[in-house]
């Protein structure tokens, strides 16, 4: 068996193709935490087009790996881990429009906006915020490339305000709907 390349890391940055996964580190974050092992025992934490790696034992971040959803790396470790993430989150998500809250007016106007993270570091996620008239009726999640979210979202609010539902507008200043960053969806 190859050795592993040793990188001893606090927070390397990768691209998808880096295989960071076959890469042994050595945690060397403040604290002397020490810890040794490789990528794929790293716990992946991902927000938009990149994934967080973090120590197991300190959970500082070990790696930073941008670029995941790339076409010609669909295969790669990441990014199978990223489609599982995603499965998973799209389980939680509610399918039940009696959650939204009773409104108000005839004509009824909701926005889709993304609120960015709110750690300094970027490790925490965005989350979807469905407003109306500046009333937030529903927060959850983002995950990238959640164009079919949005339609779910819309025939959702269709469903619970009838026709009284005029509008689902979105303001997505990431690249969400496409999962491509900065490019907004039309
Ligand atoms: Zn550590």
């Amino acid at each position: 068996m190859r050795t592993p390349e040793l990188v001893t890391a606090l927070l390397a940055e990768f691209d998808v193709g880096d295989e960071f996964e076959k890469k042994e580190y050595i945690c060397s974050d403040v604290g002397d935490c020490g810890w040794r092992g490789l990528g794929t025992e790293t716990n992946l934490v991902f927000i938009r087009n990149t994934a967080w790696s973090q120590c197991p034992k300190c959970s500082s971040n070990v790696a930073y790996i941008v670029d995941i959803d790339a076409e010609n790396h669909r295969a790669s470790y990441v990014s199978r881990k990223h489609r599982d993430y995603i499965e998973k989150l799209k389980e939680t998500l509610t399918q039940d429009e009696a959650s939204f809250p009773e409104l108000e007016g005839d004509s009824l106007e909701f926005s889709w906006t993304i609120e960015p993270s709110d750690s300094a570091d970027g490790v925490a996620p965005d989350y979807v915020v469905i407003d109306c008239d500046d009333v937030v009726i529903h927060r959850e999640e983002a995950y990238w490339g959640n164009k079919d979210r949005f339609e779910q979202v819309e025939e959702m609010l269709r469903r619970r305000y009838g026709s009284r539902f005029s509008d689902l507008e979105h303001f997505d200043a990431f690249g969400y709907l496409n999962g491509r960053p900065g490019v907004v969806w039309r």
